[in-house]
């Protein structure tokens, strides 16, 4: 049954926010978090402004401000929620997705990457990986895992491992029994951390960046880290393989292109970064529903559904169609910074209400 998970975490001020005295407008508690609605007109407040508090519900809320508060989230917090589950399912045999949403700054990469002393989830699923094979290798399995990391950018896809002028537009192709694939990727054999993450630093230093108004340097691109491994081994006496794919993606900024004073190039960028962000959004709903109308009705409710999930939208989701739904596994974090001052946290709420499950 299709599994879909969505977080919020809010990120601490920076020092930016910090010395501009910015006020928090987020409050958290459990799985809610609750957003301050600066737009509602004054004449509309009553019993102490609660009105101006909207509620949304998730699967967590991370608070990131005090970390004595219960619902304060380390690193190990997000990987114990998130990360272990991926992992359980794919020794299982089936698909995972890890992405993280949100705008410019909002700590996407803080949550996938983390930093040398603050790992995040990346490090921490592909670590926890390789010692769960050092263990089944104890018991007679074996495995072979590799890697590939491109990046999708303008709804093209690039092969971050191994660019050249020849594969800056990969073709994505169908095969007809395994789905959709890209052609020519590259694919890395790995046999322990160190090997990852010498090529996941060599596939970030390729990751296509551009000045914009809001930052100096901020992600234009989405970028898939994909992990597959075989295990083989024996099931009832008989030789068994099993493949997997744990895929984790940094998204691009989900600032509106007008948000960030884009014109020309940047604006076109714009458009077609909202076009995967949007059929993600869409195709995350669809499945959210349809594992939340299972619970309710049987079976056959879901293979009708199934037709209207619009993965073919964009490349994004075509190309990760085999690991959205179905049995697969998909987590959604969706990143909440406070620069610009929320001087729009009307788009943050809508942002939020693609989320909302
Ligand atoms: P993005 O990838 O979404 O553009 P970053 O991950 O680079 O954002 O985060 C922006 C800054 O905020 C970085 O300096 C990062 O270390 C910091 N940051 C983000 N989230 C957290 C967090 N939960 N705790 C501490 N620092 C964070
Ligand atoms: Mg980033």
């Amino acid at each position: 049954m299709a599994s879909v998970k969505v977080a919020v975490r809010v990120r601490p001020f920076n020092q930016r926010e910090l010395d501009m005295e910015a006020k928090l407008i987020i409050q958290m508690d459990g799985k809610k978090t609750r957003i301050f609605n600066s737009k509602l007109p004054p004449g509309k407040e009553s019993d102490h402004g609660r009105e101006r508090w909207k509620d949304f519900t998730f699967d967590h809320s991370y608070w990131s401000f005090d970390a004595t508060e219960s619902h304060y989230a380390s690193q190990e917090k997000v990987y114990k929620d998130l990360g272990t589950d991926v992992i359980e399912s794919a020794f299982e045999g089936y698909n995972a997705c890890v992405f993280a949403y949100g705008q410019t700054g909002s700590g996407k990469t803080f949550t996938m990457m983390g930093t040398p002393e603050c790992q995040g989830l990346i490090p921490r699923i592909c670590k926890t990986l390789f010692s769960r094979m050092a263990a089944g290798k104890e018991e007679g399995a074996s495995y072979r895992t590799e890697v590939s990391y491109l990046e999708i950018y303008n709804e093209r896809v690039k092969d971050l491992l191994q660019p050249s002028a020849t594969n800056h537009s990969l073709r994505v192709r169908e095969h007809p029994r395994r789905g959709p694939y890209v052609q020519g990727l590259s694919r890395h054999l790995v046999t322990d951390y160190s090997d990852i993450q010498e090529l996941m630093v060599r596939g970030n230093n390729h990751r296509t960046t551009a000045s914009t108004n809001m930052n100096d340097v901020s992600s234009r691109s989405h970028a898939i880290f994909t992990v597959m491994f075989v295990q083989a081994g024996f099931s009832n006496n008989m030789p068994s393989e099993t493949e997997s794919k744990v895929h984790l993606v940094d998204l691009a900024g989900s600032e509106r292109a007008d948000a960030s004073g884009a014109t020309g190039q940047r604006l076109k960028e714009g458009a077609h970064i909202n076009k995967s962000l949007v059929t993600l959004g869409s195709v995350i709903s669809a499945l959210a529903e349809l594992s939340s109308s299972q619970k309710e009705s049987g079976p056959g409710q879901r293979r009708a559904s199934r037709s209207f999930i619009p993965y073919r939208d964009s490349v994004l989701t075509w190309l990760l169609r085999d690991s959205l739904g179905g049995n697969s596994k998909t987590i959604m974090i969706a990143g909440i910074g406070f620069s610009v001052t929320l001087l729009h946290s009307d788009i943050l709420v809508s942002e939020l209400n693609i989320y909302l499950v």
